[in-house]
């Protein structure tokens, strides 16, 4: 018999089906035995009439049942309007225990994640996703990511993977994690910046990854992690950063717009948040502009030597100046100075071609054209001291690079900000800090 979903019962109701999922709560009342069966798509109740001769062996069964255990079920659907979990319930001719939750006491509050530490939750996240606000959490996540995917798939672009493990320490050495390999070291990959525009020098023209970063930042914001999933992706034959900020508002809106349409109405009940579809162009601010209107509207000042880059005050002050101004949750900040952004931006009149994206008052986007000149990209890395270190990398462009350019997001940054969750931590499958290790 095919598996049935809760949320798919009402399809067959007077049909014998087949059901699994966790036992959420069992009622042993003197007439009538009640189980909630849990499954990834919601309860239903399961009755037991105990006055019943044939239900001796079930009501026995259900009498030893612990709560969290695991169930397959057999029986009747009934349309049962009295029942308050959703007007319907199974009679069963058969319940087989499938695994037995043998603690008495959970330790974690899994009916209220609030009445738990998050640290106990998270040490016990296995238990802590089986709350239905941690659970949701990643059935958005899972549909933002998808969304992104079908929209880039729509574009021409393919799906790469690149290796994780590489030989050299790829932006700059000092955030990167040392891994044994062999008898020499390796290094994982901080980001796929330089497969991305191999496959670029490759011919590829269009291509994205949804895969692993590792940070070695030894920082306990609420927005950083040591490891993270990026979405990146470059594509070639750009004129102009100004395609990259294009696509990727094209992007966000399409992914945007699919979550609301899918799970617009959870996300207002459950997380208290509007899912907003942008439209474009999304605003745009060059970051010496910026520094000064924050100053004149909200008396924001900054030391000089910080004006090269964002604070993180300043990202947040430019959510609520693109809200004033322009209504808008999304910004774009455009040019940095070089010295704040990585060797292989490409400059025009020395300055780097590229964006920060910031939403909500954080930033989810770094992109850029990239230098494809093999000269211009030889004295910008070494200028900043990196020609040796990354040679493999230049070897890319002496063979013919069409112009590209790209950009990644941070899918756990994403999550975080679209739900309103206050950490990080809560918007991953399984957190990595600088002090956590396991699950
Ligand atoms: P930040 O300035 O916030 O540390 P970054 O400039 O190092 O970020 P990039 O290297 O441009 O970030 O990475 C691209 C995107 O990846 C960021 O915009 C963000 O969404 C995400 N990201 C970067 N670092 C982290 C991290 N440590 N944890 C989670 N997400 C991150």
């Amino acid at each position: 018999m095919k598996r049935i979903y809760v949320n798919e019962l009402e399809n067959y109701y007077g049909q014998e089906i087949e059901i699994s999922g966790f036992v959420d709560n069992v009622r042993n009342l003197q007439w009538v035995q009640f189980v909630i069966l849990r499954d990834v798509t919601g309860k239903v109740q399961i009755t037991i009439e105990k006055s019943e001769e044939k239900n001796k062996e079930l009501v026995e069964l259900v009498s030893n049942l612990t709560n969290e255990s695991t169930i397959k079920v057999t029986g009747t659907v009934l349309e049962s309007p009295k029942v308050k979990l959703g007007g319907k319930e199974i009679i069963p001719t058969k319940i087989e225990v499938t695994s037995t939750c043998t603690e008495t006491e959970l330790p974690i509050n899994i009916k209220d994640k609030d009445a738990s530490l998050l640290d106990a939750r998270l040490d016990h996240r296995w238990l802590d996703l089986r709350n239905e606000y941690n659970m949701n959490i990643f059935k958005i996540q899972s549909k933002l990511v998808e969304a992104m995917r079908e929209f880039l798939y729509q574009n021409h672009f393919m799906e790469i993977h690149t290796p994780k493990l590489i030989a050299t320490a790829s932006e700059s050495g000092s955030e990167v994690f040392e891994v044994k390999y062999f008898d020499t070291l390796a290094y994982l990959a901080q980001s796929p910046q330089f497969y991305k525009q191999m496959a670029m020098s490759s011919g590829m023209d269009r291509i994205f990854e949804v895969g692993p970063v590792f940070r070695a930042e030894n920082s306990n914001t609420n927005r950083h992690t040591t490891e993270f999933t990026g979405f990146d992706l470059e594509f070639s034959y750009i004129d102009s950063y100004e395609d990259v900020m294009e696509l990727e508002e094209q992007l966000l809106m399409y992914a945007l717009k699919k979550v609301k349409d899918e799970y617009g109405d959870m996300i207002k009940e459950t997380y208290h948040q509007e899912v907003v579809v942008p439209t474009k162009p999304f605003p745009r601010i060059k970051l010496h502009d910026l520094y000064q209107e924050l100053e004149a509207r909200y008396g924001y000042q900054v030391a000089e030597e910080a004006k090269g880059d964002l604070t993180t005050e300043a990202e947040k002050l430019a959510y609520q100046y693109a809200m004033d101004v322009y209504n808008s949750e999304f910004i774009f900040v455009t040019d940095f100075t070089k010295d704040s952004r990585p060797f292989y931006h490409m400059r025009k009149d020395d300055i780097p071609q590229g964006y920060d994206l910031i939403w909500r008052g954080v930033e989810i986007t770094t992109g850029a054209q990239r230098e494809h000149r093999y000269e211009t990209l030889l004295q910008q890395a070494t200028e900043k001291g990196l020609d040796k270190d990354v040679e493999f990398y230049l070897q890319f462009f002496k063979y013919g690079c069409p112009p590209h350019g790209g950009f990644g997001i941070g899918v756990d940054r994403l999550t975080m900000l679209l739900l309103g969750i206050p950490t990080i931590k809560e918007a991953m499958f399984i957190f990595r800090g600088p002090t956590r290790l396991t699950p």
